[in-house]
């Protein structure tokens, strides 16, 4: 192959600029030319790209977003749409493309497969860690450790005033920056969407654990994370329901985009470069519609329709540990 091209799509992730720099210097190790379409699939159907060379990407590694932009392209699931894009990979002689983004970009990139011949490897970018087959997703440290340095700062508040905070997260439908972020900074419940499948929460149980929460330890601060979609109205309308119904007062925090900027951490710099550089290389090797991962310190091509229809599930020994150990919400053999 001689060229290749690249796109970041969906929802951005801190990492994805450092994994484009690592396919383009990859490509360049490789003698490839390197092509990128800006604004995700958008940019595809515009014919929108530019020539990436070493020297366009140095210095972009520590910034979060993505220099070539992203965007959701509602068109994209179109038959005709589709077709169009392939048009215009072929005009400019695409042998591969890389995707980076999270399980929509690769859902787009299953369907692109399905009217162009060139091959399609996708790299996993999104802070919500919902992709089969990778430990981890690009971005997802990021994300976790900034849901973390706020919840410390709330704690502060929490715990000055006695009080009760819900502290809304991202995710879409995992609870991984929900429970990493809670067990990180020591929260006193979790509402996540593994949690909710399970046994969905009442605010009656959820009154009790707060009141028996504050009773044990002697201390007011109660800190919840909440993974967002995991109630109706989200940390807001929780927080008026426990003062409203129960004269419980509770402040909500919702974290937003937030969680998505800064200086990406020093896990999703490393793990963008390996995928980056692994991406070319699975494209080298003649793969096509894999997603490049890392699992146990290793390398490997997952299908790219297993990483959505397959199940990366929560660590339950860290879920147990938080949820059973450190803030029963069952009282134990104590009598707690
Ligand atoms: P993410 O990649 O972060 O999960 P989205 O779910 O927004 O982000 O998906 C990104 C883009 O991928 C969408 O805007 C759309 O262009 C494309 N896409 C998503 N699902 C499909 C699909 N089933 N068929 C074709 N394209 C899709």
């Amino acid at each position: 192959i001689q060229r290749i091209a690249v796109l970041t799509s969906g929802g951005d992730a801190p990492g994805m600029n450092a994994a484009l720099r690592a396919v383009v210097l990859a490509g360049e190790h490789y003698g490839l030319e390197v092509f990128a379409f800006k604004h995700g699939y958008q940019g595809l159907l515009d014919n929108d790209h530019i020539r990436l060379c070493g020297a366009d990407v140095l210095h972009i590694l520590q910034y979060s977003g993505t220099i070539i932009k992203s965007a959701r392209c509602k068109r994209f699931v179109d038959a005709d749409a589709a077709e169009l894009a392939a048009k215009n990979l072929d005009a400019l002689d695409i042998d591969a493309l890389i995707i980076i983004g999270g399980d929509g970009s690769f859902r787009g990139a299953e369907h692109l497969a399905q009217f162009w011949n060139g091959q399609i490897i996708g790299v996993p970018g999104t802070i919500d860690n919902d992709l089969y087959g990778t430990d981890a997703t690009i971005g997802y440290a990021t994300a976790v450790a900034i849901a973390m340095d706020a919840l410390d700062k709330i704690r502060d508040t929490a715990d000055a005033m006695d009080r009760v905070f819900i502290v809304e997260v991202m995710g879409r439908n995992a609870g991984f920056i929900g429970l990493s972020s809670a067990m990180a900074a020591g929260s006193e419940r979790m509402i996540l969407p593994e949690l909710q499948n399970d046994k969905p929460l009442t605010v009656a149980a959820l009154v009790k654990h707060i009141e028996r929460v504050q009773k044990i330890r002697g201390d007011g601060s109660y800190v919840m994370v909440l993974s967002e979609h995991q109630w109706p109205g989200g940390a807001v309308a929780l927080a008026e329901q426990l003062e409203a119904e129960y004269h419980l007062p509770c402040r909500p925090c919702l974290l937003g985009h937030i969680q998505r900027g800064g200086p990406p951490a020093p896990a999703d710099r490393i793990l963008a470069s390996e995928l980056g550089v692994h991406a070319v290389e699975l494209a080298l090797d003649g793969q096509t519609r894999v997603m490049a991962g890392i699992k146990n310190h290793a390398p490997v091509a997952v299908p790219l329709a297993d990483t959505w229809q397959k199940k990366n599930p929560l660590n339950k020994n860290l879920l147990r540990i938080q949820h059973e150990i450190f803030n029963p919400v069952k009282k134990n053999g104590n009598g707690q």
